[in-house]
């Protein structure tokens, strides 16, 4: 990997998300060498992919590249690689670009989508984790209604213009927002001989709920809003079955769709070596303890969405969500000092600032712990908050000056299909 030796301890963080990128500010300027490794080389603001796949943001706008994050600071080295293994006995991890030697670990893996080992439902069905799968789904979208355009088939262009989303939680409302707001605003103008009354936004949510891990206020309101805006919302339906043409339920329910949208769920993306069941916690997450240190091994740690810290407030672990995320990088940047100068390290602490999430234009809902508010207001502070965490000053302003476009114009100028999608089955065996 070409890094050199150093008198320092080696700390290798492994992924740039919120809690690597936290944790790797925090060891700056510290006696320590730091080397970050990303299977990207550019950090994820995952929270704005849902803009991406509907055409209101530019991919760039919500990445950033780490080696810019690091620039300032002496003795950090970013290598572009994929870990593939951990060797705890050797101290050693294994990636696509070689192997290399550690004194501290930390895994800031986040999470990838879970399925459930539904099979099926994997190989059909899109996903939204990535910028690159954001992509695909933006051309997917645009493509079927190119799509409906060319068949006279009245019954396939329906299934065309139908769009399942899978999962009540914010990423499935605010997506299912900004395709009914695209159904209203964009395809009457774009597709004027196209029947787009037809479109069909079902939001399914297996639960009596959506937005469950928020306010039974916010859950109500943000259904509301979303039936104002055409989405039908389904509760307490399971899907079952989806093979690229009709999603089947539990229930006698059944569609018959073109496009699925899996956000039902997420796992911690565990890596070989450190992924033996008796480490794990429920969704896949790696047991740590209150140091955010994997149990068992004194020298490798793991922070956000990876993570399992079970506590009695937290019995399946600390939200999946950017700020735990973000407080344990810190903390723990903090606590490798202090274990490197031989003092005790402090616990970590969750501090909840709230949840939010939005429906679209003016429609947001905001939980803090005090203060539970919903509308117009709600949405300048959704805006506010994204805004202060994108990381780069280029990419606020280009957020910003976007955000105000499309609300003057009604617009959504990202509307390309820059390169086709195509279904990759290649990493189906059989
Ligand atoms: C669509 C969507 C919307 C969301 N909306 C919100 C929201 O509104 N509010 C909120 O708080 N949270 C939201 N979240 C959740 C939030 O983004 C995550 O909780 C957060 O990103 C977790 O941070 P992390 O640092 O643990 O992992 P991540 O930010 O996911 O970073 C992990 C990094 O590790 C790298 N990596 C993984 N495996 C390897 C490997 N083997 N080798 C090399 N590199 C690797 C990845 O490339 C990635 O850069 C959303 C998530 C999604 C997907």
């Amino acid at each position: 990997m070409n890094i050199p030796k150093s008198s320092f301890p080696r700390i290798i963080i492994i992924g740039g998300g919120f809690a690597g990128i936290a944790l790797a500010k925090k060891l700056s300027k510290k006696e320590v060498q730091v080397l970050l490794i990303d299977k990207n080389n550019y950090h994820t603001f995952q929270p704005l992919l849902y803009q991406v796949s509907t055409g209101g943001l530019e991919p760039d706008s919500i990445a950033y590249p780490i080696r810019k994050v690091l620039k300032d600071y002496p003795n950090f080295f970013f290598r572009l690689a994929n870990v593939e293994e951990i060797v705890p006995e050797k101290k050693e991890i294994i990636t696509n670009i070689g192997a290399i030697h550690y004194d501290y670990l930390v895994l800031a893996t986040g999470s990838e989508t879970n399925f459930f080992g539904n099979t099926e439902i994997e190989k059909n069905g899109m996903e939204m984790k990535s910028i690159p799968q954001s992509l695909n789904l933006r051309s997917l979208i645009l493509e079927n209604f190119e799509q409906a355009l060319l068949t006279d088939d009245l019954h396939q262009r329906d299934a065309l213009m139908n769009f399942v989303i899978v999962g009540g939680g914010p990423t499935g409302v605010e997506l299912a927002g900004a395709l009914a707001e695209i159904k209203k605003g964009i395809l009457p103008k774009d597709y004027p001989d196209l029947d787009t009354r037809r479109v069909q936004i079902n939001l399914i949510q297996s639960g009596d709920r959506i937005l469950k891990e928020m306010s039974e206020k916010a859950s109500k309101k943000a259904e509301d809003f979303l039936e104002n805006l055409g989405v039908q919302v389904w509760k307490n339906v399971r899907v079952k079955s989806y093979d690229g043409k009709l999603v089947s339920t539990e229930t006698e329910l059944s569609f018959e769709a073109a496009t699925l949208i899996w956000a039902a769920g997420v796992k911690g993306a565990a890596i070989k070596g450190l992924d033996a069941k008796e480490l794990l916690i429920r969704g896949n997450r790696v047991r740590v303890n209150e140091f955010n240190q994997v149990i068992g091994f004194n020298e490798i740690f793991a922070v956000g969405d990876i993570a399992g810290m079970e506590s009695e407030e937290f019995p399946c672990g600390h939200p999946m969500m950017a700020q735990p995320a973000i407080q344990q990088g810190r903390n723990l940047g903090e606590n490798l000092v202090k274990l490197l100068q031989q003092k005790p390290m402090q616990p970590f602490i969750y501090k909840d600032k709230g949840s939010m999430a939005t429906v679209g234009r003016n429609k947001a809902v905001v939980d803090l712990k005090n203060f539970k508010f919903q509308g117009v207001y709600a949405w300048f502070v959704w805006m506010f908050v994204h805004l202060f965490f994108l990381i780069g000053f280029r990419n606020r302003m280009v957020v910003f000056v976007n955000w105000v476009y499309n609300y003057i114009r009604f617009d959504r100028e990202a509307r390309l299909i820059i390169r086709p999608y195509k279904r990759d089955y290649t990493r189906f065996k059989d």
